[in-house]
């Protein structure tokens, strides 16, 4: 198997070396075949003049050129006349002989001659000396090539033209007072023939135009003349190869004599005499003419006949003018036609390197684009860098701070709180954890409206953080402070101990609660605090939460307006609430409750006039429950609202059957919470369960407390009216505990004043008690209210408050509150007495 592998890959290299070898020999023999078939083309180039001659040489050479990029096999012969120097017959005779000597067994292919002489000689001579083959001319004008060909066949070329008429034309154009054209040409045949070509040109170039030949002078006599040619002539040079006295010349040179001399500028119609000091002109363009001349010779030469090729008429020339000549005669660019070549014209740097220079400025420009899109996308990236960041804090700040006091938050103190304690895991480090409450603040926010209570609250966070920063030596670090939602706050103090804390708290408790003015109203504000230790009170964030939070609400149950120091039996009672709150519920659906009644005596009868309702919890978990010891967790858990409502219906239907089996003088009173009062359908709900019962509004009494009227007034005071107003009565309950202000109970929609029994242990202790408690009992009547009286317990008290003018009386005396059974029973007695 690797045998066979081995054997494929060898095969593999074989091919791949020979494969190029093929291609190489098929390539090698093609180009063989090539070869072998192109046969040789010798083609003879006949010149009139000698090398070194400009016109001669530039016809020669463009030949050459052209002959030499096509793909035929041609070996080219260049022979020279020299007619110029030697135009005689012996010159001609020799070159007879030393090409019949050279020619006599060469075949020629194609003649190409150059000028007049060169064309004659062909012409006679082809049949003898060159193998009777085609003749391409050029340099020959068309005058005389008619001449020339006359009655001849199988040649072509093309002519050489004299733009005489057209250069003449241009001078007159750039030099508008053109009147004297000065000719010069030599005076061999072609010269001759040119000069009467340049004559006939000026003459159609303008009718006003004097034409003066200089032919006839010696350049030297010329040469002395042309510095004093008016300013309105020109010079017009073509065709001098040598003066008068056969003095040769290159044309060029002679130019540049001329030039350098002649205060007008010299124009030519010469290739060869350009560039030394002729201003310019349509040149005859050697280099053309020999091209145009190959191109027809190459036709020829490939199989086309002589005779089928007709004479070219293109225009050999081309316009041309020197750029150190125009600055002297003063003649613009814009002045030239159209496709002028424009010599010794200095090139600006610009110019000379425009490609690289233009290329450059791309490259610049590239760059400088490339760079301002960097600098944008860089600016638009830290823009965006920018914003994303603000983005990011302003969700943190959201996430972290309050909005309304811009304090840090709950979040921010748990993760304090967590973060520094899970760095305390033995917990050694201490630090107080205070829980503030601004007491009464929903008052501010009902009275003023949420956004006065904003501005409050943000101005209680800068007290606090005032105060707290105060307390830790003007350091400023109010992240201390947090705000933990409504008007409840959180200061830490670390490294401190409860000797430290009172005189903190103490201090807090003065800076916090200075009044202030906000929109034209003046604050008192209080504060109930509690305060707890880490890590007496506990070693987590939750358990210092709620520690606190429950010091706080003993704070607020022992009167509000003051710090409380959390203890473990605050925890436990905290949870005996808890667990009250949970199981009230559950004895609301298992109906656990009673309604016991306790009687009121008429104090001028003294007969029973009527009960109170006060309700008793037979808990299976806590006992018999007196009301003082759940009904402030039925008001936090707004349980009050059922149970309240569950307490009016049973003492309406207890009333009913009362009214149905004794009497319906009795009246019912029912104690109602601050928060049933505060329900919207109140009113509607007391009228429903009158109906229900099938009770006059005038045999219920409801008792309110005070607090009704200090906490949101406005409200409580219209729900009462309405209820008045439907006959049922109002008394006010535990007169005398609260605040006590007699000013106002004229204002208030109430038909009973309840004086409490907190009034009754008092007034045997002076005298002056025994006046304050007569004079409400006046003033009370005087406001037409009915006064009662309640704990009445003694004979002595009774007699008292009878005396007083007292209304109704009730106490233990009277009866201690008995659950229904007892009460029918007991009025049953009384009943049967009375038959009796
Ligand atoms: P209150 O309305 O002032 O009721 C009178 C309280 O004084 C009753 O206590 C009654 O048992 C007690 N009392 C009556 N006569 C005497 C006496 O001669 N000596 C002494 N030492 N006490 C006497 P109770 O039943 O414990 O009720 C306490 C309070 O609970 C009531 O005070 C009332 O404010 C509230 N309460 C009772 N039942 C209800 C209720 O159904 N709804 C509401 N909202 N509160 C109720
Ligand atoms: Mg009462
Ligand atoms: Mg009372």
């Amino acid at each position: 198997m690797i045998l066979k592998k081995k054997k494929n890959l060898v095969f593999l290299s074989f091919f791949i070396i020979l494969l190029p070898l093929f291609f190489l020999h098929f390539q090698i023999g093609f180009s063989y075949g090539v070869a072998e078939s192109v046969a040789e083309k010798n083609v003879l180039i006949l010149e009139s003049y000698h090398r070194g001659h400009p016109w001669t040489d530039a016809q020669e050479n463009a030949i050459f050129d052209e002959l030499e990029k096509s793909d035929l096999n041609i070996v080219t012969f260049i022979e020279e006349m020299d007619w110029k120097r030697y135009p005689d017959k012996q010159n001609l005779s020799q070159l007879h002989e030393r090409f019949q000597y050279k020619y006599m067994n060469m075949p020629i292919d194609l003649i190409m001659t150059t000028d007049d002489a060169a064309l004659q000689f062909a012409l006679d001579h082809r049949v003898e000396l060159f193998s009777n083959a085609p003749i391409v001319f050029s340099g020959v004008l068309k005058k005389d090539a008619d001449r020339i060909l006359e009655g001849k066949i199988n040649v072509t070329g093309t002519y050489e033209q004299m733009n005489s008429e057209g250069t003449v034309q241009f001078a007159k154009k750039v030099f508008p007072d053109l009147k004297y054209v000065y000719l010069l040409h030599d005076l061999s045949d072609s010269g001759v023939s040119t000069g009467e070509l340049m004559k006939n040109g000026v003459c159609d170039a303008s009718d006003d135009l004097v034409v003066r030949d200089l032919s006839n002078l010696s350049l030297n006599d010329i040469l002395k003349l042309v510095p004093n040619f008016s300013m309105d002539s020109i010079i017009l040079v073509a065709s001098y190869n040598f003066d008068a006295d056969n003095h040769y010349l290159a044309i060029d040179q002679s130019v540049k004599k001329l030039s350098e001399k002649s205060s007008v500028p010299v124009f030519t119609l010469d290739e060869a005499a350009f560039g030394t000091g002729a201003l310019g002109g349509d040149l005859n363009s050697g280099l053309l003419h020999g091209k145009t001349a190959a191109e027809l010779g190459l036709r020829i030469l490939v199989g086309e006949s002589a005779n089928q090729i007709p004479i070219s008429e293109k225009k050999p020339a081309c316009w041309s003018f020197d750029y150190d000549q125009m600055k002297r005669f003063h003649v613009e660019l814009d002045e030239l036609p159209n496709d002028a070549v424009v010599i010794h014209k200095s090139v600006s740097y610009y110019e000379q390197n425009k490609t690289i220079i233009l290329s450059n400025i791309a490259v610049l420009i590239a760059l400088i684009l490339f760079i301002i899109y960097l600098l944008t996308s860089i600016r638009y990236r830290k823009k965006i860098e920018v914003m994303l960041k603000e983005q990011k804090d302003k969700i943190y700040h959201l996430a972290y701070y309050s909005p309304v006091t811009d304090l840090p938050n709950r979040v921010f103190l748990r993760e304090t709180l967590e973060t520094y304690i899970a760095a305390d895991p033995k917990h050694e480090k201490k630090f107080a954890l205070v829980y503030i409450d601004i007491d009464n603040f929903k008052e501010i926010n009902d009275t003023f409206g949420h956004s006065v209570g904003d501005q409050v609250l943000l101005y209680f966070a800068e007290r606090l953080k005032k105060a707290h920063n105060l307390q830790n030596n003007n350091s400023l670090d109010s992240l201390d402070v947090f705000s933990l939602g409504g008007d409840e706050f959180i200061m830490l103090f670390y490294d401190t101990d409860k000797q430290k804390m009172d005189v903190i708290s103490k201090d807090m408790v003065c800076t916090i609660t200075e009044p202030f003015v906000l929109e034209d109203n003046i604050f008192y504000m209080e504060v109930s605090g509690g305060i707890v230790f880490y890590p007496d009170h506990g070693t987590t964030y939750s358990e210092l939460l709620k520690n606190s939070d429950t010091a706080m609400y003993r704070s607020k149950e022992a009167g509000k307006g003051i710090f409380t120091y959390f203890n473990q039996s605050m925890s436990d009672d905290a949870f005996k609430k808890n667990a009250m709150q949970s199981n009230l519920r559950l004895s609301i659906e298992r109906g656990d409750f009673v309604v016991y009644y306790q009687p009121q005596m008429d104090a001028k009868t003294w007969s029973i006039s009527g009960f109170e309702a006060l309700i008793r919890w037979n808990s299976p978990e806590f006992g018999f429950v007196q009301p003082l010891s759940f009904m402030k967790i039925a008001e936090e858990s707004r349980l009050i609202i059922p149970i309240g409502e569950w307490v009016l219906e049973t003492a309406c239907s207890f009333m009913k059957r009362i009214h149905r089996e004794f009497s319906s003088k009795y009246i019912i009173s029912v104690n109602i919470s601050v928060i049933q009062l505060l329900q919207e359908d109140f009113v509607d709900m007391v009228m429903d369960t009158l109906k229900k019962t099938g009770i006059s509004p005038q045999s219920l009494e409801l008792e309110i407390t005070e607090t009704v009227f200090l906490n949101s007034s406005k409200m409580a005071v219209d729900t009462l009216e309405r209820l008045k107003q439907t006959g049922v009565k109002v008394a006010l309950d535990d007169f005398g505990t609260g605040y006590s202000s007699l000013s106002y109970l004229s204002q208030l929609p109430i038909s009973t004043l309840k004086i409490d029994k907190a009034f009754i242990s008092s007034l045997f202790d002076s005298n002056k008690n025994m006046v304050l408690t007569n004079s409400i009992i006046r003033m009370g009547h005087e406001l037409g209210l009915e006064l009662v009286i309640e704990g009445v317990e003694t004979d002595e008290q009774k007699e008292l408050f009878t005396l007083m003018g007292c209304d109704r009386i009730q106490g233990y005396l009277v009866g201690k509150p008995a659950p229904d059974f007892e009460v029918f029973a007991s009025l049953n007695e009384m009943k049967g007495k009375k038959r009796l």
